[in-house]
């Protein structure tokens, strides 16, 4: 009983942030370039932004291109003790994503616990990382993108962690972190190799973020390559 009320005033929690955020989206008034021409509808997807290599400045271009999903990572309340007693203040990390080949994480700090999960969230969202899907794996070969195009590695501080192809239905086979991480970013088959079990949440999750960002970076065949090349 009490984790289903708990659960509802969650999800209470989260139609009100979305309804502030449309209202506050409506209020928008671009200060960029870039934030123009969306607002404007003379770019309309985030696959053009990221083609035209420009920075986003705003995380309200992100808003109104895509909803994302958005989880607190990690809270941290940290103390200072100043000649006037202590002084609380509060580290946020915020994992955000579409669900559809987005990530991002974000930290940031405040002297109270709101403010930092908005600075955190906004900076998540400046923070975005396309994730390249595919299906490598040679069980499956169906050439949709459920899964990562080949094996990647990523590591953040003492995490070191591989994703590799898995056949469609397999799921995500990783721990609760980086299981949020794969499934924000839309990558739902994947088999996980992972080093570095005593580190922090926050860790798994960027070293995670670090190698889905490798589906894009890695060297591909020279057939990909010239194909990916004549696309662009
Ligand atoms: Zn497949």
């Amino acid at each position: 009983m009490a984790r289903e009320r708990r659960k509802l005033s969650a999800e209470e929690r989260e139609q009100k942030a979305k309804e502030k955020r449309e209202a506050e989206l409506a209020k928008w008034v671009p200060k960029t370039e870039l934030g123009k021409k969306v607002l404007a509808g003379t770019i309309t997807s985030m696959d053009e932004i990221v083609k035209g290599n420009k920075p986003v400045l705003e995380a309200e271009i992100i808003d109104y291109l895509m909803p994302m999903e958005e989880k607190m990572i990690e809270l941290k309340k940290t103390t200072r003790v100043v000649r006037a007693g202590r002084k609380f203040s509060f580290r946020v990390s915020v994992l955000v994503g579409n669900k559809n080949g987005f990530v991002g994480i974000g930290t940031a700090k405040d002297l109270e616990k709101w403010p930092a999960v908005r600075k955190a969230t906004r900076k998540a969202k400046l923070n975005l990382v396309k994730v390249r899907r595919g299906c490598g794996s040679w069980e499956c070969t169906c050439g949709t993108g459920h899964s990562v195009p080949f094996k990647v590695s990523g590591k953040n501080a003492s995490v070191r962690i591989s994703f590799l192809p898995a056949p469609k239905g397999t799921g995500r086979v990783a721990g609760e972190a980086v299981k949020d991480v794969l499934k924000f970013a839309g990558v739902n088959d994947v088999w996980t190799k992972v080093a570095g079990a005593t580190d922090t949440r926050l860790n798994f999750v960027k070293a995670a973020i670090n190698a889905l960002e490798q589906t894009n970076k890695m060297k591909v065949s020279d057939e990909i390559g010239k194909k990916s090349k004549r696309e662009a």
